[in-house]
């Protein structure tokens, strides 16, 4: 189904029904914009059991939590998800790795892993999606020394068209298009991250910054510790959310105008700052304090969508320059912005492949034809800076155009063509932009 069309569902989202029911003819994503148009669902049980369903289907599709407001999960076959799978997380504490199922959320994996002494680099802004429906958009935080999460993947184990396991690690040389593929390859079963040793993060919000200082001070601001967000309305409202390792020098932001926060905060004020992990300097573990919303809590407003678009990050201020004369037009559609920076990586697809960016997220209002107008212009002002987009998120950039701006697009066709020849796992969504 069209993302921008999808008005019955997001009309019933809006009302409060169920988010994704994984039934035939009733599974959605959790924006309700996009109706799964899936002819049948499976929820199997073993690798046996999935790979039986990947030969007796023409067309497949996993899906992980079903986050993405994208139709980047969809497909007209059969829907899979492995929520049902064993939930293996086998830590190699002599190699510093985690291999874990693939339908795992970060809420169940990260507890785990600081438990028993490990983290990972990075998370999203929420921990309740899957590991490999994170790695396959590219999810990424925030943190000029933080690629995307998928960067972290050295091997994955995919069930691919002929219902066998394949294995591809980093010594691969095709291994950059296999983590963020859009699930396109196959079906992951498992994928083996690298770890680091846990550690522990102070949350700060800092607000009334103006934007003039924003502007002009974009990438010092979002440099100053080792996850930094920056919020803004494009008009009044910015503020900037740091979170620090501890030890590491504590950044002072009060040259840039801007004052802490003197309560808890949510980056929307309308929503309770009790959804977010805590905040006001008290320390605590990478992974209640990396993501801005809590496990147990609705992430964000819950009546949204979204877009993402990765710009250079060495030309930040005058991309915020370009989409700030936008803000009349997207003012009334928009809940907010989050300015996130990411380091270059080696991934084919991901928006951060070869280039430190930053990240201009939108959470828009759930007005899908709303969105939908303004989407064109938004990418139109930020066309001097290429815009990459966030797959699992809206956008409409012609394909001609977006290739042009991946050196390794045409890798990607090449690995998806040799792994996947009859196009199995392939939906609207990678047939517009792949072929
Ligand atoms: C409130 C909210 C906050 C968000 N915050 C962030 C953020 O901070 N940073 C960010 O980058 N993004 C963010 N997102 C977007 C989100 O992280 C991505 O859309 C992510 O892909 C969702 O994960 P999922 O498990 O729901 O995957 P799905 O949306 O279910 O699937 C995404 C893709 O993964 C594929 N896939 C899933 N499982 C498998 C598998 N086993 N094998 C092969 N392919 C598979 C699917 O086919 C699909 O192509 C946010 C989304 C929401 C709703």
């Amino acid at each position: 189904m069209d993302p921008f069309t999808g008005e019955a569902a997001v009309e019933e989202a809006r009302n409060g029904e169920s988010r994704t029911a994984w039934e035939a003819g009733k599974a959605r994503n959790w924006a309700g914009n996009v109706s799964f148009s899936a002819a049948t669902v499976h929820r199997p049980e073993s690798a046996e059991e999935l790979a039986s369903i990947v030969v007796s289907h023409e067309r497949v599709k996993a899906v992980g939590s079903g986050y993405s407001f994208s139709t980047v999960a969809d497909t007209g076959g059969a829907l899979v998800r492995l929520d049902r799978m064993p939930k293996v997380i086998e830590v190699d504490g002599e190699r510093n790795r985690v291999r874990v199922a693939a339908g795992v959320t970060f809420a169940e994996l990260a507890p785990y892993l600081h438990g028993r002494g490990f983290a990972l680099p990075n998370l999203g802004s929420l921990p309740h999606i899957t590991i490999a429906g994170a790695c396959a958009t590219g999810t990424h935080g925030s943190g000029n020394g933080q690629p995307s999460i998928a960067a972290d993947v050295c091997e994955v184990e995919l069930v691919t068209s002929d219902g066998a396991h394949t294995r591809l690690d980093r010594s691969s040389p095709e291994f950059g298009g296999a983590v963020i593929s859009l699930g396109a390859l196959g079906i992951a079963t498992h994928l083996t991250l690298d770890l680091v040793p846990a550690y522990d993060v102070e949350q700060y919000v800092w607000e009334g910054l103006s934007w003039e200082a924003l502007v002009s001070e974009v990438e010092a601001i979002i440099a100053c510790a080792y996850s930094v967000s920056v919020f803004t309305d494009w008009n009044r409202q910015h503020s900037i959310w740091v979170k620090r390792r501890v030890r590491d020098p504590l950044p002072d932001l009060a040259p840039t105008g801007a004052l802490p926060a003197d309560g808890p905060r949510h980056p929307l004020a309308t929503m309770p700052a009790d959804n977010c992990t805590p905040q006001e300097g008290l320390p605590g573990p990478w992974w209640e304090r990396l993501p801005h919303f809590r496990a147990d809590r609705l992430p964000s407003t819950g009546n949204e969508l979204q877009s993402e678009y990765f710009v250079p990050l060495d030309r930040a201020g005058e991309a915020l320059s370009a989409v700030h004369g936008l803000r009349d037009q997207i003012g009334p559609v928009l809940h907010l912005s989050e300015l996130r920076t990411q380091a270059a990586e080696e991934t084919w697809i991901g928006p951060g492949c070869g280039r430190e960016s930053l990240a201009i997220h939108f959470t828009w209002k759930l007005d899908s034809a709303g969105v939908g107008r303004v989407l064109p212009a938004v990418e139109t002002a930020l066309e001097p800076f290429s815009p990459r987009p966030h797959w699992g998120k809206l956008f409409t950039i012609a394909p001609e155009t977006l290739s042009a701006r991946f050196p390794r697009w045409e890798d990607f066709r090449a690995l998806r063509a040799a792994l996947d020849p009859e196009g199995t796992f392939s939906n609207s969504l990678t047939n517009r932009y792949f072929g």
